[in-house]
């Protein structure tokens, strides 16, 4: 089907009708003569479809009828939804705690699951309204998946076309005890705990390295009904994910955690220098900017690259400001950075005048339990009313104009 609407426009024509009818089959399949009402309403809730039935629209190979249909929407779409599925004939919904949505229940506010037409309809509601979020959190890659009445994204389109499937964070208890699930049951995939049998190098692939959902880059994204995209879904989305803290493959050339820590020390400054200009694959350049590290008397100048696979700079997100400030919560299997940044384009006493540069404060991630600031702490001067000052702080200066690859640290105040 991506080969196919990759070649010409011609194929691209085919390619859209072999997925709308596959489409079509596969909401038949659960909603009989109320198929046809599903995209409005799908989109109405702004939900989507993930799990077995959307991997069936991927895969198509249509060896196995999916076992249910899983539907996710953002907080406060479920009772549309509900309702939808009530007047097409579903009833008994339950609140389930099924074992596998416990796991996932830092990111889900509800999950219910609905019965009809001897079929299962499963609906998981989203704590915030970041969608992805819930789908970075599926217990495996194969389930990491998003689909729309017209378009799909997929994750891990290379895994899922080769039949593997990787634990995701979430996924370990629960596949470890029973090996079956709707999604990836069939007889079509395999499932593997992590990466470590893979013959080669991971290369940009490494399920281990964190993922931006704003770029399509190693996703699938596929529109067949221009009606219904999914790109909306994705726009605006700051989430984030991982599988792995480090990549398990012997032959991997990521992953190696070896800037996870945020240095405290002048000397620990110098080492991660070190690490940033020995590191294999080389780091594109970024930024340089002003670390306040937790127990340094001053300020230091450093080198901010670019993130582990990223061949150029092009946004904030693309900056590898981990290696000194901690931003992730490593017990997290997704992070929104956002809140951990603010950029100041104007001087404070003077708001209407904007400035020739941006300054961008980044801070660290609470959870992770940073030490106090005692260089800015020291000069703080609003120590009556304000918290102390925890962890490491980088001040990133550029000039107004983001698509600047570099920008000179000249004078601080
Ligand atoms: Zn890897």
């Amino acid at each position: 089907m991506r080969v196919l609407g990759n070649t010409c426009s011609k194929y691209r024509r085919m390619s859209d009708i072999i997925a709308n009818s596959r489409f079509r089959r596969l909401t038949r399949m659960f909603f009989n003569d109320y198929h046809d009402e599903f995209p409005i309403e799908l989109l109405r809730c702004k939900g989507v479809v993930t799990g077995s039935v959307a991997l069936e629209m991927y895969l198509g190979h249509g060896a196995e009828d999916p076992r249910d249909f899983n539907i996710v929407v953002p907080r406060g779409g479920i009772m549309h939804i509900e309702n939808w599925l009530i007047s097409s004939g579903f009833e008994n919904f339950e609140d389930a705690s099924v074992d596998m949505r416990e796991e996932m229940a830092p990111v889900l506010a509800q999950f219910r699951v609905y019965e009809g037409y001897n079929r299962k309809v499963t609906v998981s509601e989203a704590n915030g309204l970041d969608i992805m979020e819930v789908i970075v959190n599926s217990p495996t890659t194969a389930e990491m998946i998003a689909m729309t009445a017209g378009g799909i994204i997929v994750l891990y389109p290379e895994l899922a076309t080769s039949g593997k499937i990787l634990l995701g964070p979430t996924g370990g208890r629960y596949y470890k005890e029973k090996i079956r699930c709707g999604s990836v049951n069939g007889p079509w995939g395999r499932l593997y705990t992590d990466n470590r049998d893979m013959p080669i190098a991971c290369g940009p692939q490494c399920p281990s390295i964190w993922r931006h959902t704003r770029h399509d880059r190693n996703i699938l994204v596929f529109d067949w009904d221009k009606r219904y995209t999914i790109r909306g879904i994705s726009q605006n989305c700051q989430t984030e994910w991982r599988l792995h803290l480090s990549c398990p493959n012997p032959h991997c050339t990521y992953g190696s955690g070896k800037l996870e820590t945020s240095p405290a020390t002048n000397m620990q400054i110098a080492d991660i220098e070190l690490n940033i200009i020995e590191h294999i694959p080389p780091l594109a350049p970024g930024f340089k900017g002003l670390l306040y590290a937790t127990l340094c008397d001053a300020p230091v100048i450093v080198n901010v690259p670019c993130a582990e696979g990223i061949p150029c700079y092009r946004n904030l997100d693309e900056l590898k400001v981990d290696c000194w400030v901690r931003q992730r919560d490593t017990h997290a299997a997704h992070a929104q950075r956002a809140k951990l940044r603010r950029t100041y384009n104007f001087i404070p006493s003077m708001p209407t005048i904007p400035a020739d540069y941006a300054y961008t404060i980044f801070v660290e991630e609470p959870t992770t339990r940073p030490q106090l600031n005692a260089h800015v702490n020291m000069f703080s001067r609003n120590r009556s009313t304000a918290e102390y000052i925890l962890g490491n702080i980088l001040v990133v200066k550029r000039t107004n104009d983001e698509a600047e690859t570099s920008a000179t640290l000249q004078k601080f105040h």
